[in-house]
């Protein structure tokens, strides 16, 4: 998201401005912005007093930070340069992303926080995904005996889980940071009452969504003018609601958002949805009670590993199927020896490995408190090596690969047939989501910790509720439930009380010997894995430097019916798509999933004491990378 108007600018031009009050547009650049990346010292005062020039790559030394928006980096410079650690500054970062980035993450939904511990070589994964209520069952996902259709379940209080976030800000900082919530929460507290412009992302993302924010009486009252369009570019766009929220929560901590009335805001937002008077749109009530939000709980689970040639690659496990799915495709790659191969080579073995991974993923994952995956089998380099001839070298297949038969790779016996807690089912389903939203944050600080954490609210603009008086809207996670067309149809990751939706979120940390390496995620539904796969390919293996590894132009692989490959445009006329296409692949033009693949952040560590930040230079309108110490 590009900023083009110091802040300063636009409190002094909208001092006596009400809400969201549209200002002229103000031109970029101009004399008195600081180098590219270059944070001013926390001695020259107020960090966003004079906001940097927006850069997607920064390099030199101490911590680092990138996020898909400039002040949402900042945010994470701010709290470093203060003294927090990399935890506490991606809390930070993500309370301001909430602010600014509002339709892909926010206190309203939840996420995967991967973090390394330098003193004690430690990697953890916080949980904080979105669970589904007491009283949700499956069968609440079927009328007439058919499925409801995946668009009117995205709009709807059936979609809405358990919000994780704040328990999950919470935790993290209690566990694992220096500051406390109602510390690292003030500057997205500044923000949502100081306002901030418009920009093209934030226009974009209203404008289609139209339609349904337009029904939603408070959605249309906070995220759309008076003539119930979208707020112009360059409007000073502010969240009072959102900033009082935030502050009931720096105040009171957790229990302001999961008591109390904020709480009874969220389940009335549920039960009744707020539609405008007159609306066509049919949005289905849920069934969130007061008790699911009071007892919600993060899990902090063992990171997944695996190694990938001289590399360990940390990830997350389930209920994700992120971090299994790119280590199943590493160990499958890993016997090619790919910097000696042509790149047309290299990308079609890439596509095997990620539709083997996908076959996989479809059939057995789930959330591992409902179901024994057969996460030991899956990642077990037997199991690769068994698969591996399923790609076929010389021609690209066209059709979908079958799952293995992972349980013959583990000492843990396959779950008796029928069993409440067998994990076998079928395909992913058409409801597997592709959508591009989320948000993934990366930040490390000097004392060498890193955290590598992607949030989101799951669809553009979640169910397109806001809570009424809060300022967030309402996460639509639990349409990441698989619905098979046949109610009675086994699968994991079938709706259940209290169960979370597999989620494809792979927030990563590499080592090397046994030292940080990379950091990097990103968002984009199932695409999160091939786009985090393939970065990791092309760094590691293609020896891209990671500025170019993470803007390459992307395709995606997900063990689609016919075979069929997802490419971003600007790979259709790369030398390489001539040569996937004389191999038999079929390469679908990635407008379909707006155009873009993923939205990466990534961390690169250079063992010199110098780290690379990069972000997106393009996509979603570029992102913005900064370290502490500019070399
Ligand atoms: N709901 C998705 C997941 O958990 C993330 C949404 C996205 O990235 O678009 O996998």
């Amino acid at each position: 998201m590009k900023n083009t108007t110091p802040l300063v600018a636009l409190l002094l031009l909208c001092a006596s401005c009400s809400p969201n009050e549209k200002l002229a547009p103000i031109g970029a650049g101009g004399a008195d912005r600081s180098d590219a990346g270059a944070a001013p010292d926390a001695s020259e005062g107020d960090l966003f007093a004079q906001l940097p020039e927006i850069a997607p790559t920064a390099t030199g030394q101490r911590g680092a930070a990138a996020t898909v928006d400039l002040r949402g980096t900042l945010a994470a410079i701010e709290v470093l340069k203060r003294g927090g650690n990399a935890v506490d500054a991606a809390v930070a970062a993500a309370g301001v992303l909430g602010v600014t980035d509002p339709f892909s993450c926010g206190i309203g939904g939840g996420g995967f926080m991967l973090i390394y511990l330098a003193d004690g070589d430690e990697v953890i994964a916080l949980d904080h995904r979105e669970t589904a209520p007491s009283r949700l069952e499956a069968r609440l996902y079927y009328e007439d005996g058919a499925p409801v259709a995946f668009d009117e379940l995205v709009t709807s209080g059936l979609s809405v889980g358990v919000p994780g976030t704040v328990r999950g800000w919470s935790d993290a900082l209690r566990r694992y940071g220096t500051l406390g919530l109602g510390d690292v929460l003030q500057r997205a507290i500044q923000v949502a009452e100081a306002g901030f412009d418009v920009d093209e992302t934030f226009f974009d993302q209203t404008q289609r969504n139209l339609s349904r924010f337009q029904a939603i009486t408070s959605t249309k009252a906070l995220f759309l003018g008076p003539d119930a369009k979208p707020w112009p570019v360059g409007t000073v766009f502010k969240n009072p609601d959102l900033a009082a929220t935030y502050r009931l929560i720096a105040e009171g901590g957790e229990r302001a958002f999961y008591e109390g009335q904020v709480a009874a805001a969220i389940v009335a937002a549920v039960k009744e949805p707020p539609v405008e008077p007159g609306s066509a749109l049919d949005v289905r009530a849920g069934v969130l009670e007061l008790s699911d939000l009071r007892d919600y709980e993060t899990r902090v689970r063992p990171a997944l590993s695996t190694t990938y040639r001289d590399y360990t690659i940390y990830g997350v496990g389930l209920p994700s199927s992120g971090g299994i799915a790119v280590a199943q495709a590493l160990n499958l790659l890993e016997a090619y020896d790919m910097a000696t191969l042509t790149p047309v080579e290299v990308h079609h073995r890439y596509l095997g490995a990620s539709r083997l991974a996908f076959a996989d993923r479809g059939a057995f994952l789930g959330d591992p408190e409902f179901v024994d995956a057969p996460v030991k089998g899956l990642l077990s380099k037997d199991y690769a090596d068994s698969r591996r001839a399923l790609i076929d070298l010389a021609a690209a297949p066209s059709a979908a690969a079958a799952p293995g038969d992972p349980y013959a790779f583990q000492s843990d016996p396959s779950p008796a047939p029928g069993s409440a807690r067998a994990a076998k089912g079928g395909s992913a389903g058409p409801n597997d989501a592709d959508d591009n939203e989320t948000t993934h944050i990366t930040v490390s600080d000097a004392a060498g910790n890193i955290v590598s954490y992607t949030c989101t609210i799951e669809y553009e603009g979640g169910n397109g509720v806001v809570v009424p008086g809060h300022g967030f809207l309402l996460n639509n996670e639990l349409t990441d439930f698989t619905i098979p067309p046949d109610p009675s149809a086994p699968h994991p990751n079938v709706a259940e009380p209290g169960k979370r939706p597999r989620s494809s979120m792979s927030p990563t940390i590499v080592l090397k010997d046994g030292e940080p390496a990379l950091a990097l995620g990103s968002p984009g539904g199932s695409t999160i894995i091939t786009t985090v796969l393939q970065i990791l390919v092309y760094h590691i293996d293609l020896g891209l430097p990671i500025d170019e590894a993470l803007s390459a132009p992307r395709l995606s692989q997900r063990n689609s019916g016919d075979g069929s490959t997802d490419a971003e445009t600007a790979f259709l006329s790369a030398p390489e798509a001539e040569g996937l296409a004389s191999l038999g692949h079929a390469l679908s033009d990635a407008a379909t999933l707006g155009g873009e693949i993923g939205a990466a952040t990534a961390l690169r560590f250079h063992g010199d004491g110098t780290v690379t930040a990069v972000a997106e230079p393009v996509r979603r309108h570029g992102g913005s990378a900064m370290v502490e110490q500019p070399r």
